[in-house]
């Protein structure tokens, strides 16, 4: 998959995926990321690709030349049916399903906005859909779009080993991840569950499915909601619900 990066601050997308996991991606030929910067482009001596904003109000827009000049040559680097994406506040949440859907793309143009954001007249022209990586703002768009390529790229064929599969990942399955646990058997006074280290592994699978159900249910519960639990997790989520503390009725 080849990745095509419009942003101001190339060197932050160029050393981040030289690490880990997007690294070794890269490193295999399963992954190219490039990154391109608008001020290439810009054709004034200060190399300007942002303006102040029409109607007035704090802060500075990114103008439609240099930029648009970055994401043409991007794009015409990229394979057919390739499609491009801007990273933004507003935009639509990134979700797993997403990620999953894009990464049987044969490429991706991620624009990275500053300042303000960019001339939405370009992104109506130049920009297929809009992804968010939550509902908090950022200075920039680079650790977005890093985001949205880490996301992709541990699920494209041949980047994870059998050892860190994705299959069973938090989202994958529409639940959280359960707990994990290594040596020691013991810390500060905390122990490893007895089951774990058991060897009976329908006991273990059992204890791992109830655990996501039970943390899916503590910690986001409109999760679970989208779910159609089966009868076996259903009763498995009953059991860890009776088994957590009640509430202390007595106030004191
Ligand atoms: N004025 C924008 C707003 O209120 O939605 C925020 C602009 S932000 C300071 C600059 C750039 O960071 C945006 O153009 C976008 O590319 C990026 N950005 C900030 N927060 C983001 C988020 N949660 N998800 C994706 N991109 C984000």
């Amino acid at each position: 998959m080849r990745i095509e990066v419009v942003t101001l601050f190339p060197g932050l997308v160029t050393e981040a995926v030289k690490a880990g996991v997007l690294g070794r991606a890269v490193e295999r030929g399963i992954l190219e990321v490039h990154a391109t910067t608008p001020r290439e482009f810009a054709v004034d001596v200060h190399r300007t690709v942002d303006d102040r904003p029409y109607g007035g109000g704090p802060g500075m827009v990114m103008t439609i030349e240099p930029t648009r000049t970055a994401l043409r040559q991007a794009k015409a680097r990229l394979p057919q049916g390739s499609r491009s994406v801007y990273l933004a506040a507003d935009g639509v949440p990134l979700t797993q399903a997403k990620a999953q859907s894009m990464s049987q793309l044969p490429g991706l143009l991620l624009l990275a906005g500053r300042y303000e954001g960019v001339d939405e007249r370009l992104l109506d022209a130049e920009i297929d859909e809009q992804l968010s990586i939550g509902d908090y703002v950022l200075s920039g768009g680079e650790l977005p779009a890093l985001v949205l390529i880490d996301a992709i790229a541990r699920l494209l064929p041949g980047v994870l080993g059998d050892a860190e599969s994705a299959q069973q990942d938090s989202f994958v399955t529409g639940l959280l991840d359960w707990p994990h646990y290594t040596r020691p058997e013991e810390f500060e006074g905390r122990t490893v569950p007895e089951v774990l280290k058991s060897g009976n592994h329908a006991a273990i699978q059992r204890w791992r499915t109830k655990q996501s159900l039970g943390r899916t249910w503590e910690r986001r519960r409109d999760l679970l909601e989208k779910l159609q639990l089966t009868a076996e997790q259903q009763r498995l989520l009953d059991e860890f619900i009776a088994e957590q503390p009640r509430p202390d009725a007595g106030g004191g």
